[in-house]
Formats: structure tokens, sequence, C-alpha cells
């Protein structure tokens, strides 16, 4: 029976994280990603139940009061939050469950998980990471504002997590992360 763990990657929005958990799903079908309960309006084509679990205020609410979140946290204005069940079944059966995150619920699941490994993935630059907020598209200008002036905040608490990984050349940081999440044996 395989050992099964939880990886979550963390760091500020636009750095990247999404981009390199595709690819890692895409080339090792083995992992697991766990869909997240958001109070935000779904994107054009993002998928209720596949990008994530979209609910209102008042659901998210009650999943907090049920103790059914694993983690959870107030971000630019929503709230975010894991489903406790599905991740700790998961792991149970011996799967490699991946969580993409922000940095505040990321550090509490510290405290709560005894089988994690917690990567922090950081910018080469506070401009690329303005460049590459900017070229997805996805948000206005204030919201765009309020994710780099958050991104200083999280930056700053990158040394609390096990491995900091620089998402600089793509190909290079998607075999830093591969390397910790299927170390040599
Ligand atoms: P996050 O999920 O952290 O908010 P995304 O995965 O949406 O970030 O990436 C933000 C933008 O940066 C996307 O347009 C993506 O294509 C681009 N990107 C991701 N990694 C790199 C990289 N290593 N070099 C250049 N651009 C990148
Ligand atoms: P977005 O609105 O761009 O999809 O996500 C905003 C931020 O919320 C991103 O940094 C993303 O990683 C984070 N996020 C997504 N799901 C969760 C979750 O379940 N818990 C926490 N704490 N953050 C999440």
């Amino acid at each position: 029976m395989p050992t099964g763990k939880l990886v979550v990657l963390t760091g500020p929005s636009g750095v990247g994280k999404g981009t390199l958990v595709k690819a890692l799903m895409a080339r090792h079908p083995q992992l697991s990603l766990s869909v997240s309960v958001t109070t935000r309006s779904p994107r054009p084509g993002e998928i209720d139940g596949k990008d994530y679990h979209f609910v209102t205020p008042e659901e998210f609410h009650a999943l907090i009061d049920q103790d059914r979140l694993l983690e959870w946290a107030a971000y630019a204005g929503n709230s975010y939050g894991t489903l406790r069940q599905d991740v700790v079944a998961q792991v149970e059966q011996g799967k490699i469950v991946i969580l993409e995150i922000e940095v505040i619920g990321a550090q509490a699941i510290n405290q709560t998980f005894p089988q994690v490994q917690r990567l922090f993935i950081l910018p080469p630059s506070a401009q690329e990471l303005e460049l590459r907020l900017r070229g997805r598209g996805s948000e206005s200008e204030a919201a765009i504002a309020q994710r780099l002036a958050r991104a200083i905040e999280e930056v700053a608490l990158s040394k609390e997590f096990d491995h900091q990984i620089v998402n600089d050349d793509f190909e290079r940081a998607i075999q830093k992360i591969e390397a910790i999440i299927f170390p040599p044996q």
C-alpha cells in the first residue's frame, strides 16, 4: 500500500501556482487535486465542481460551523476553503493530494495535518509578478492592486514553509517540485 500524503503549493497570486499544478497533474496522473470551495463568482469557462465548488457566503459559513473545512481564508474580498473529508479520505487511500491555496490557509495546515509537505512558490521579482498578473487578464485593476499589495506580505512569510521554489524558468521549477514530491528511493 503506497503512503499517502498532502502536498501544499502556496505563494502570491500570479506567481504561476495554477500553471505549475496543471503541468504536474498532466505529467503525473496518479496525483489528486483537491477542489476548493469559494464564494467567488466563476470566471468565464470555470466549471462548478471542477475548478471550484462555488457557494454562497451562507453556505460557506455553514461549512465552517460544521467543521468541514481543513483550512480556510478570506482573500481579496472572498472566502476560500478546503473540504476536510475529501483530503483525509484520499490520503488514507494512499494518494498524493495536491492543494493549491493562498498563504494564510497554507500556514494553518501545518498545525492540523501529519503527513504534509508545504512548498512556497516565489516570483523571480516583484516586477515579473505584476507582469504575470496583468498578462493573465482575469482581474480588474483594483483586484490586481489588492493582490500585489498582499503579495508583499505573503512573500515575507515564505521562510516559514518547508521548501522555497522560484518560478523563473518553468521547466526548472517543475523539476524541483517533482524532486520534492517524488524523492529518489
Ligand atoms: P497563480 O495560480 O499563482 O495565480 P497562474 O498559474 O494563473 O498563477 O499564472 C499567472 C500567469 O503567469 C499566467 O499567465 C501563466 O501563464 C504565467 N506563468 C506561469 N509560470 C510562468 C513562468 N515560469 N514564466 C513566465 N510566465 C509564467
Ligand atoms: P483565485 O480567485 O485566483 O482562483 O484564487 C485566489 C487565491 O485563493 C489563490 O492564491 C488560490 O491559490 C487561493 N485558494 C484557492 N483555493 C483555496 C483554498 O481552498 N484555501 C485557501 N486558503 N486558498 C485557496
